[in-house]
């Protein structure tokens, strides 16, 4: 959601003459849009302040100005305290109010040293301020349909800091999305904290749920659809029906379980156990055989036993996943797990991680393995490592590397797979693509938010 976000920010900042460039040397402005998710994420964001600070001293030593601005959920979280350790810094913002960006830099620009935080969760939408896309959005593109969270998660501060759980009407998203489509994207990754708890208002004004949104953006012509994050508890009869009858939704799903014990899943106040998840996945796998999982798993929760990992370990053998995240329990200020007795050694911590994440790459592996030699449908969205290579991703997300000629980036093509390496795939693009046309490239862009915007 912060690609997402970034983008939208450089979509505001577009009519007023900023444009985004390479790298911080030589900037007017520069944005860190930053992720409170875990501690390590939100440290990194001092430490680059600090390298930055050297940057904007330079630029002052010349007479030039740099304006420094923390966006996103570290910012929302943290406020003016980022400028009491951090007096380089000018701008302080959260994930609801970019829409008032160019007010904040007059703001910042007026007196020398200025300092703006505007952590407010506004009472407008800041979708409804903002400007259609200015920057292409390539092959494959986000958006956000869903934002915030009402689940409260014992570990998680996404409540907090990206607010309470709200959804776009369907007629917004429907316009985006089509501008999206006429702009050259093929893929489109529906975004939300908690997507799968979208309830937006239809055009009739009744609420539409994400299945019957997914249905529709299909029938307008998108034609690949994905969606993440979605929670267990929301996966809702419509939704499961939409794998099942959607041909354009990607058979892949990404469905966080965080444990497989149900004594830390309450503790986590999860609202699912683990023959919940057993079962909701059944239900998925009866709707769509060959649907791939992924999932997020937590390890090291305070008062996790080695009982309750070996449920995890169980979990993950019981499902089989085709790719999943994993993390150690990161302690987040002012959410309730923070203050629980128990907290797991570090080491101890490191030890599961490492036994989790071998099972996970066995599955992953075994998962990819299982291609080789199989004729699958990839959709080409960049050029690849080698000159005369294109490389795109199958319905499973996985990268595939094959020599194909230009004219194919935007397409979905038959490529056989002949090689399978740990991070990507070898294909052999069909004979019939050999010759046939791509898709219409007068409006497709390929090239990177970056690499655009020095063009
Ligand atoms: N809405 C999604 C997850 C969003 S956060 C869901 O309900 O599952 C993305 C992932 O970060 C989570 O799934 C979780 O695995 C991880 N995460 C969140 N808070 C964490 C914390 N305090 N420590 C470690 N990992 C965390
Ligand atoms: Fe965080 Fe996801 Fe739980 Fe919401 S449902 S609190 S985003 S982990």
């Amino acid at each position: 959601m912060n690609v997402y976000d970034s983008s939208r920010m450089a979509d505001v900042l577009a009519p007023h003459g900023y444009g985004m460039v390479e790298s911080p040397d030589g900037a007017d402005m520069v944005i860190l849009n930053t992720c409170h998710i875990r501690e390590k994420a939100a440290e990194k964001v001092y430490s680059e302040l600090g390298r930055l600070r050297l940057r904007k001293q330079a630029r002052e030593a010349i007479g030039e100005k740099m304006i420094i601005a923390v966006a996103g959920c570290v910012a929302q979280a943290e406020g003016e305290e980022i400028i009491r350790r951090a007096d380089c810094v000018d701008m302080v913002f959260g994930p609801q109010t970019y829409h008032r960006l160019p007010e904040m830099i007059e703001r910042a620009n007026r007196a020398v040293g200025a300092k703006v935080v505007d952590t407010d969760f506004p009472a407008e939408d800041k979708f409804d301020f903002l400007p259609d896309h200015a920057v292409n959005p390539g092959v494959t593109a986000f958006l956000s349909v869903q934002e915030g969270c009402d689940k409260f998660c014992s570990f998680c501060v996404v409540p907090y800091t990206r607010g309470a759980e709200q959804s776009r009407p369907v007629a917004a998203i429907e316009a985006e999305a089509m501008r999206l489509v006429e702009a050259g994207a093929r893929e489109i990754t529906l975004l939300g904290q908690n997507v799968n708890a979208y309830h937006g208002v239809g055009p009739g004004g009744d609420e539409w749920g994400l299945g019957r949104l997914i249905e529709r953006l299909a029938a307008r012509g998108v034609q690949r659809i994905r969606y993440t994050t979605s929670h267990p508890r929301d996966m809702d009869d419509a939704l499961i029906a939409a794998h099942r009858d959607v041909p354009q939704l990607m058979p892949y799903l990404h469905l966080p379980v965080q444990s497989g014990s149900d004594r830390i899943l309450t503790m986590m106040n999860r609202k699912h156990d683990s023959d919940d998840y057993r079962r909701i996945v059944e239900r998925i796998r009866d709707a769509r055989p060959d649907i791939a999982l992924s999932s997020d798993f937590i390890v090291g929760f305070p008062g996790e036993t080695d009982r309750d990992f070996a449920d995890t370990l169980r979990l993950i053998s019981d499902i089989g996943f085709a790719q999943a995240y994993s993390f150690k329990y990161s302690p987040r200020p002012g959410t309730p797990a923070a203050a629980e007795d128990g907290h797991v050694p570090e080491t101890v911590k490191e030890d599961r991680l490492a036994t989790l994440q071998q099972l996970l790459r066995a599955q992953q592996s075994s998962f990819n393995e299982a291609f080789r030699g199989a004729r699958m449908s990839v959709l080409f969205d960049r050029p690849g490592r080698r000159p005369g290579q294109l490389a795109g991703r199958t319905g499973y997300l996985q990268a595939v590397h094959a020599a194909a000629p230009t004219r194919l980036i935007g397409a979905v093509v038959d490529c056989d797979i002949v090689d399978i390496r740990p991070t990507s795939m070898e294909g052999v693009v069909d004979t019939d693509w050999q010759d046939q046309d791509g898709p219409d490239q007068d409006n497709l862009e390929t090239r990177t938010h970056t690499e655009r915007a020095i063009a």
